[in-house]
């Protein structure tokens, strides 16, 4: 049974030519940049901008965008500033950035709130999630955001039924399937280009107090992949589907702080020239169950009996619903604790269909140095059909409806990865990523180093998502940072 509710995003835009902001802004009250509006999670991109809003409400962000309209066709003012959303920043290379321009800070919105949290406290929660809860509505559904729940009600975007947009001229329409749709479907996964979404009304389900959640190791890629697709046949049974590499004797317990269980695995793996490598599926089932009964044991039975793990080597664990959902907080603190959390993090992430992935993952790990890796890579099946192909998100046409994920998620610790190293990397998953291109692959979450690229990356829906940047922002003045539109005029910035 579903119910709706409303949530708040956040809200970010940046001004540059103008030397005095309240000259031109009036009643908008634009802020000095800080560092963070320079800055995000990837750490490898860093442009000011020349000024911040911090809204107190939609009507500010509106005032804003009404306000560089208007001044702009005055032309009296020079050539408008451009404008990005900035959630919380956890883009990876600059995306959430404005060159000279103006940055939205979002999360300053009164109605910025914990969605989670809220949603509990009224026993609900929502469909689809991301593995990291501290990003923003407006950040995550701009890109897709996807989990182990999306194989079974697709990505977040999917769940989508009505988000409020501030348009580029300063309007502010609550848009939806049947309202307003070209500009609904415009921007779910949209990355920021045809508005500013300043809330969203969202599907939600009863939540679980508790979730059993279940480890099982392989020897064998192929067994591993084949399982997990058995996994997301079976959405009756089971809530979520992911899993990992275990590249060397630091994968487990760097991937395990979140996860209560003793997990008694010391694989060999092999020696130099003879790497080996395993993996670990992991599945979540709901229990809500509040009297004892053992239901949920019954159902872990039933769907482990049905995989081809190493016999030994599951391990299942009952944590609140909650815990299970927050689980990467505890490996950012984690993080932190090592100083690995605030530094460059050159982050690859694929989707890539089904008939591929063995070759893909050899492409990988052929750039992958087994041995020394720090961090993780997440493999794991979406279904192509839980995807709305009317959206702006890239999707990919396989034949058999799945499409896997790989994200190689790594810190580079600066006193074993300097700026040279960090640059290389990135320059090797460009490798990957081109090549991987060429059989049908995606990149998810990358900013593309040109507007070819960005056309290769949308294929065969690149013109429609041209169409709608000429519609909904035709002097290209939002999501600068993602380096889709070049300036129609001449406001590069400083
Ligand atoms: C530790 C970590 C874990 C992650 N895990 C996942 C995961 O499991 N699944 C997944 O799908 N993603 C994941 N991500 C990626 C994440 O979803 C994106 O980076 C997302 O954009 C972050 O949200 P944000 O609020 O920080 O966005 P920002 O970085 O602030 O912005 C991202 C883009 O969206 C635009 N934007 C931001 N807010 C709005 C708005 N209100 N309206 C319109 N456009 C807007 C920005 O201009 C920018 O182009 C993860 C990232 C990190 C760092």
């Amino acid at each position: 049974m579903h119910a709706f509710a409303v949530l708040a995003t956040l809200l970010c835009s940046a001004v540059t030519f103008i030397q005095s902001p309240a000259d031109v802004f009036g009643p908008v009250r634009l802020h000095e940049p800080t560092p963070s509006s320079a800055r995000d999670f990837g750490a490898v991109v860093s442009h000011a901008p020349s000024a911040i809003l911090r809204p107190e409400s939609p009507a500010d962000i509106a005032l804003l965008l009404a306000t560089l309209s208007s001044s702009s066709s005055s032309s009296a003012t020079g050539p408008r500033a451009s404008v990005a959303a900035r959630g919380t920043g956890h883009s990876l290379q600059g995306q959430a950035q404005a060159r000279g321009g103006i940055v939205v800070e979002t999360r300053s919105l009164p109605r910025a709130v914990s969605v989670l949290e809220e949603c509990l406290k009224t026993g609900l929660a929502p469909l689809s999630w991301t593995d990291y809860l501290y990003l923003t509505v407006g950040g995550t559904v701009s890109n897709a955001g996807i989990s182990g729940q999306a194989f079974k009600h697709g990505p977040q975007i999917s769940n989508v039924l009505q988000p409020e947009v501030v348009t580029e001229n300063g309007e502010v329409v609550t848009c939806s399937p049947t309202r307003s749709s070209d500009l609904f479907f415009a921007v779910l996964g949209g990355l920021g280009q045809f508005g500013i979404i300043t809330r969203a009304r969202i599907l939600l389900q009863h939540a679980p107090p508790k979730v059993r959640w279940v480890r099982a190791f392989y020897d064998s890629f192929d067994t591993f992949a084949s399982d997990q697709e058995l996994l997301v046949s079976m959405p009756e049974q089971v809530d979520y589907v992911e899993g990992f590499m275990v590249l060397n004797e630091h994968s487990i317990p760097s991937s395990s702080i979140a996860f209560p269980a003793h997990i008694n695995f010391s694989p060999d793996f092999g020696s130099k020239g003879n790497k080996k490598v395993y993996y670990c599926i992991e599945f979540k089932v709901h229990d809500f169950q509040q009297d004892g009964s053992n239901s949920v044991d019954h159902v872990v039975e039933l769907v482990s009996g049905e995989l081809s793990y190493m016999r030994a080597h599951m391990y299942s664990v009952e944590v609140s619903y909650f815990d299970f959902l927050n689980r990467v907080r505890m490996e950012e603190e984690s993080l932190r604790s090592r100083g690995l959390w605030d530094v460059p993090h050159p982050w690859l992430n694929m989707f890539v269909p089904k008939h591929g992935i063995t070759q893909f993952k050899d492409m990988l790990m052929d750039t992958v140095t087994a041995g020394d890796f720090d961090g993780a890579i997440l493999v794991y099946p979406l279904l192509t059909d839980k995807w709305d192909g009317n959206t702006s998100a890239v999707v990919l046409s396989t034949p058999d409806g799945v499409m896997y994920v790989f994200s190689v998620l790594r810190s580079a610790d600066p006193s074993r990865c300097g700026g040279r190293c960090v640059e290389e990397i990135l320059e090797q998953h460009r490798r990957v990523s081109d090549e991987a291109g060429r059989a049908g692959a995606k990149q998810y979450l990358a900013r593309q180093p040109s507007q070819e690229h960005w056309r290769d990356h949308f294929g065969s829906s690149w013109d429609r998502f041209a169409a709608r940047k000429a519609q909904f922002d035709p002097m290209h003045v939002l999501g600068p940072g993602q380096g889709i539109f070049p300036r129609t005029d001449s406001a590069s910035s400083t």
